[in-house]
């Protein structure tokens, strides 16, 4: 029988959700080239709704099919950004773009909010899907996790680690780190770990305006 597992403490990258100025329409053309133009010079991969990739990307983890079948709720582009500099580019470019833009990691949010705009507003889509790296560290018992890591990826970088320890969160393993743990994320474990957000001892966290924040102490320089 395996010993029950203790508690690995976890790191976290996070962006958050809140937009910039909303529009009804796209009013200014560009405005929108200059959108674009600003995501090929940071060398960001984005798709547009003529791509042939386009409708399988925004299907791919969105939860609520209900939700993406209405095709009012189809973003103007999924941007995929794969390191931290590439996500700051993108909200910076997002920020000055003529229309909302939603954040998504697991995309297992009932209500459609990481692939769905109020009130059917023009949106651009941040998928942290190529965000998922995990680094586990045993001497720390402390992970590195970035925020479009699934819990599946997560649990599963940790049993490589380790035999012996764990990770209290949520069941389902293609649910989303970003958006499970900004939640609190409960599991079988967490009656007597906590929440998964009580397990998170360090974060870097990007702002809606593009800029980065670090603790004063951090806990790995490498993050
Ligand atoms: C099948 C299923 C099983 C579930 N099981 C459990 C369970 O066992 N325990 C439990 O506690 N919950 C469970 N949930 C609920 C789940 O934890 C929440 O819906 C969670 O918010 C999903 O996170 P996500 O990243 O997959 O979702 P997403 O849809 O990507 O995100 C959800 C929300 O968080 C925001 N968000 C996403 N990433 C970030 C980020 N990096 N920074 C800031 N905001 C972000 C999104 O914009 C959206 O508003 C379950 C849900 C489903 C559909």
């Amino acid at each position: 029988m395996r010993n029950a597992c203790s508690l690995l403490l976890i790191l976290f990258i996070l962006a958050t959700t809140t937009s910039g100025t909303t529009y009804s329409i796209i009013t200014s053309n560009e405005k929108i080239f200059n959108f674009f133009s600003g995501l090929l010079s940071g060398d960001v991969n984005y798709t547009i709704p003529s791509s042939p990739v386009f409708h399988r990307m925004f299907h791919l983890s969105a939860y609520n099919l209900r939700i993406t079948n209405s095709s009012s709720s189809n973003p103007v582009a999924i941007i995929l950004p794969g390191t931290k500099e590439q996500l700051l580019a993108s909200i910076t470019c997002c920020k000055n773009a003529p229309c909302e833009f939603i954040i998504r990691s697991g995309g297992h949010s009932f209500e459609g909010l990481s692939y769905s705009a109020w009130n059917h507003q023009l949106f651009v889509l941040i998928d942290l899907m190529n965000l998922n790296r995990v680094l586990v560290d045993m001497e720390s018992k402390t992970a590195w996790v970035e925020a479009g890591a699934t819990l599946g990826e997560i649990y599963y970088e940790v049993s490589r680690a380790s035999s012996h320890f764990g990770f209290p969160a949520g069941l389902y393993p293609t649910i989303g780190s970003g958006g499970h743990i900004g939640r609190g994320g409960w599991g079988l474990m967490s009656r007597k770990y906590g929440l998964a957000s009580d397990n998170v001892v360090d974060a870097i966290l990007v702002d809606s305006n593009g800029r980065l924040w670090l603790s004063t102490k951090r806990i790995s320089p490498s993050g």
